[in-house]
């Protein structure tokens, strides 16, 4: 079951059990940021909101933020996602954003970050208007999925360490899992654990996620799920 949930009079969210995605507008169109995991039909929930013309941006293409998709021609993503998301059977066509591109809904500029590393092409979005970052499952204090196909620890510690060139222009983060909102000053405690994990100074418990055999580190602030060593 979909819980809709309004932040203002312009921005919603929309709880997909484990995981949300956003719908923000503008003065003249709206954006959904994801489509969800169990939500075909989240192009219609959002249709129920604004009579706006709807855009769909993509953080990044893992199953869980794509389920709604396919009710659009072609949606915003990272080109360096594209693999990612044909693999995942995503249809359409891709409208690439990159670093510095400026999305305006209408008085709302959206301003695309190249952040790889939890994925080739995941990127996260400043609504510069209302200071929230929109950080897909990069930032975030759940468990950051940093084993299999396509995860980079060394680019995600990169990505980090450019997001805090944005420091000051946000005082809310927005992930797509954990608690809502998180703290701007989660990114630096973020690239401190992904450097000892990367260093081997701290100690994680393996399990078994899917199949996968995979080691947690848990921090008082966030967790990692990474690459077994053994
Ligand atoms: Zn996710």
């Amino acid at each position: 079951m979909v819980e809709t949930i309004k932040i203002n009079d312009n921005t919603w969210r929309f709880e997909d059990d484990s995981v949300r995605f956003f719908l923000f507008c503008g003065s003249g169109r709206a954006a959904l940021i994801d489509s969800g995991m169990n939500t075909p039909n989240a192009r219609q929930m959002a249709e129920e909101l604004t009579d706006l013309p709807l855009i769909l941006i993509n953080t990044h293409a893992d199953p869980d933020h794509i389920s709604g998709n396919g009710a659009f021609e072609e949606f915003y993503m990272s080109p360096a996602e594209e693999e990612n998301y044909r693999e995942n059977g995503g249809k359409g066509t891709l409208i690439p954003v990159k670093e510095g591109d400026v999305i305006d809904l209408g008085d709302r500029p959206l301003r695309i970050i190249d952040i790889p590393g939890h994925t080739p092409g995941s990127i996260a979005i400043l609504d510069e208007k209302y200071r929230v970052l929109i950080s897909g499952d990069s930032v975030e204090d759940g468990n950051v999925f940093m084993f299999g196909k396509y995860r980079d620890i060394d680019l995600y510690i990169k990505s980090m360490n450019h997001l805090l060139e944005y420091d000051g222009m946000y005082d809310e983060v927005y992930a797509m899992h954990g608690s809502i909102p998180v703290k701007p000053d989660l990114v630096g405690k973020l690239i401190k654990g992904a450097n000892q994990i990367k260093n081997h100074e701290v100690s994680g418990r393996e399990l078994d996620l899917w199949g996968n055999k995979v080691v947690l580190y848990k921090f008082p602030y966030a967790g990692f799920l990474y690459e077994s060593r053994l």
